[in-house]
């Protein structure tokens, strides 16, 4: 039915600014249909590398889960990459309002390229072209930030962005297939709004997919060498768990 292309896996600033790992969003390939979500530092380079090379005009949708520049610094670029450099209006770009109306990170002149530009909701849902996309609730995050649910026939594959630990993201996730979740920290810090493994755990023991792929690692993740982990990860939590390296193509 399609794939998930990994331009990166980097979580947080440390492992971006170095390029530890690299920092390119998932491109999204499902019948035929393209789009980008998160497209961080590095997107463009990376699909360019990637063999076989990504067809980036292709592209139809962005899905910009919030403004932290490890997620939209190629934004712009990527506007301009799906509409032949603007000479060709189209696609629809995904993202929260503080993106467009406060400090916005999409320029002004960009946003005319575009068919058209849907600003999340909570709770609501689109039709992209032939598949659904819902909008589950907001994450926390300290900024406007969401994840979605997208379901074609009878498949769902969801994203779980950056966010804190609270119980109704098992909730707001139920019912998927797959899952790709962030997962920036390998041991909960307090005061920082992101996932550590065992809350990464308990969401994926809350929603049983068939596959749930980590990905977004800080440094303390790779420092313990998060990949050596996934068959004990996998049998503590009962669904198969896969660990995203750059350029990895997870075909569903
Ligand atoms: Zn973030």
């Amino acid at each position: 039915m399609g794939y998930i292309k990994f331009l990166g896996t980097a979580g947080a600033r440390f492992v971006m600014i170095s390029q530890l790992r690299y920092s390119g969003g998932l491109f999204f390939s499902i019948d035929g249909i393209s789009f980008l979500v998160d497209p961080g530092p590095g997107t463009l380079i990376r699909a360019g590398q990637s063999k076989p090379k990504l067809k980036l005009n292709n592209i139809e949708g962005i899905f910009l889960s919030h403004r932290h520049i490890d997620h939209s610094c190629e934004i712009n670029l990527m506007i301009e990459v799906m509409t032949e450099g603007g000479f060709k209006k189209k696609g629809i770009v995904f993202a929260p309002s503080d993106c467009l109306y406060e400090d916005p990170v999409i320029l002004l002149y960009c946003r005319d390229f575009l068919e058209k530009i849907e600003v999340i909701e909570e709770k609501k849902v689109y039709n992209f072209k032939n598949l659904k996309i819902e909008i589950p609730g907001k994450h926390r995050h300290g900024v406007e930030t969401y994840g979605f649910k997208l379901t074609k026939d009878n498949t769902t594959i969801s994203y779980i962005p950056d966010t804190s630990f609270f119980p109704e993201l098992i909730e707001y996730y139920k019912g998927s297939d797959f899952l790709i979740i962030n997962v920036v920290l390998y041991e909960k810090k307090e005061n920082i709004a992101h996932l550590c493994l065992s809350e990464a755990e308990e969401i994926i023991k809350g929603i049983k997919p068939k596959k749930a792929i980590l990905t977004h690692f800080g440094m303390t993740m790779l420092k313990n060498k998060i990949w050596e982990k996934k068959d004990e990860i996998s049998q503590r939590v009962g669904s198969q768990v896969i660990i995203a390296n750059d350029g990895m193509n997870f075909e569903f």
